[in-house]
């Protein structure tokens, strides 16, 4: 039995990783020249950059396993970390770390801070496909509107009235379903977690950035990892499938594992079940331009801290500090900062040009942290996705449903990664591991 995994990300990284771990034959195709997919770090002068993730939360404990396995030395971030900041009508301040601490922020208005408190004694009516916006809306009152597209936008860079909240956030859904309240169940999980003397989980990254995962990864997975190999087509045959390469030449497995973005996987599938392949179609991602600038320290009259800004509504949605978050991304005396432009709703500010893109976020610095006017960045370059995020829009979890069990029905046939099953690096990972299990399973 030969398992053929396609794309080299976290998914299928880890898909090929854990199948070689127990003993399968299998192959790994990367259409790139380097592993990793997303994922990807880049040291220029001093500084050290992402062009993706900039770090994981390990609510339940996988990253810790998987590294003890890889021999990897997470570093958490800097404990300032848990400082968040957000920027609503035009002005900058701390936000809230939870529910409790909502009232004495300057995000919301009182009438909104009053609304909050009556969370609890709302009425329990969830709904399948219930957007974020409609969910917060009707268990937050006024205040759910803003507090629910300041959650989805760290994660989604999406639409709150398009995300589909079940697939989102389901421990939300599952803190209603259990205790009729969404601040009951984050305090019932709370008090668990201290009885239990779990941790808080920290946000973590590695010495040389999130590729030293993916390296290692890579590593382990040996030759049975082939770069600069993209799949063309695919093909069923009676004991599996048969794979035309870049080159040409073909590759056959018994097994297929997909783990490439859905526009990929639809054109690779739609030839062999067309619903399938049009299914794939409809799934959709939000572009963002990353601007990454550094300034000496002392460019700044109020100089950023804590992990970073989110700016709902605007074209530039958030900023991260890598630099304040980790030692050793950018020399003493300077600050390295990701800037992040575009997502669902500014689709064409993540198109712009260079130049356009610079003075935006050079004058969102100027207004929240006073940068000085004429000061020039010691450092500034862009990494465009244009599909960088997936969105999983109203309707989502009914539709991966289809596309697993259409996958399933065609045999001897797994997909996964960030389109269909989870958009986080510890998510893609998981659903590697998953897919292996499986197949590990049935020999
Ligand atoms: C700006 C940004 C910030 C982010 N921040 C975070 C964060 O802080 N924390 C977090 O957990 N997540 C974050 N994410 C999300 C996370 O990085 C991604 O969702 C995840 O890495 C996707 O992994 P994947 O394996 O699904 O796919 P990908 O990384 O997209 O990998 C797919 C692979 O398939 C290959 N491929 C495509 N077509 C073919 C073909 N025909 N043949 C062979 N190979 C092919 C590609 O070259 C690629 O290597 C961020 C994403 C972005 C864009």
């Amino acid at each position: 039995m030969t398992v053929c995994v396609v794309g080299a990300g976290a998914a299928g990284l880890s898909c090929a990783y854990e199948l070689k771990s127990a003993g399968q034959d299998v192959v790994l195709l990367e259409a790139a020249s380097r592993a990793g997919g997303k994922i990807g770090s880049v040291r220029q002068g001093g500084f050290l950059m992402e062009n993706a993730a900039l770090g994981l939360l390990d609510r339940e404990g996988d990253l810790a396993e998987l590294c003890a396995r890889l021999k990897l030395t997470p570093v958490p971030a800097d404990p300032s970390a848990h400082e968040r900041f957000a920027v609503r009508h035009g002005v900058l301040h701390q936000a809230p770390e939870g529910p409790g601490s909502a009232l004495g922020t300057g995000l919301l208005s009182f009438g909104e801070k009053l609304s909050l408190l009556g969370e609890p004694f709302r009425k329990a009516a969830p709904r399948d496909d219930e957007t974020i916006h409609e969910f917060f809306q009707r268990r937050f009152g006024a205040a759910g509107a803003f507090a629910g597209d300041l959650m989805q936008l760290g994660v989604y860079a999406g639409d709150p009235e398009r995300l589909e909240l079940a697939s989102c956030f389901p421990s939300l859904a599952a803190f209603e379903r259990a205790r009729g309240s969404v601040i009951k169940g984050a305090m019932a999980e709370g008090k668990a977690r201290k009885a239990s003397g779990r941790a808080r989980p920290r946000l973590s990254s590695f010495a040389n950035g999130m590729q030293e995962l993916t390296e290692a990864l890579a590593q382990a997975v040996g030759d049975s990892l082939r770069l600069d190999t993209p799949v063309r087509a695919v093909a069923r045959t009676a004991s599996g499938y048969t794979l035309t390469l870049g080159d040409g030449s073909t590759q056959a497995c018994t097994d297929l594992v997909l783990t490439l973005p859905a526009p990929a996987m639809a054109s690779l599938l739609k030839p062999l079940d067309d619903r399938l392949g049009a299914l794939l179609s409809q799934l959709e991602a939000a572009p963002i331009t990353v601007v990454r600038l550094a300034y000496p320290e002392s460019a700044f009259a109020r100089p950023p801290r804590g992990f970073g800004v989110l700016a709902p509504g605007r074209p530039m949605i958030g900023l991260l500090l890598p630099s304040r978050l980790w030692s050793g991304r950018a020399p003493d005396g300077t600050v390295l900062l990701s800037a992040l432009v575009g997502g669902a709703r500014a689709r064409e500010s993540a198109a712009l040009d260079d130049k356009t893109l610079l003075a935006l976020v050079t004058s969102e610095l100027q207004q929240w942290f006073g940068l000085e006017q004429s000061v020039q960045p010691l450092f500034a370059d862009l990494k465009r996705w244009s599909e960088a995020i997936p969105q999983p829009v109203r309707g989502h979890r009914a539709r991966v449903a289809e596309i697993d069990k259409s996958a399933s029905d065609l045999g001897h046939l797994h997909l996964g990664g960030a389109w269909l099953h989870g958009v986080s690096v510890l998510d893609c990972l998981r659903d590697g591991r998953r897919i292996a299990r499986a197949l590990s399973a049935r020999t």
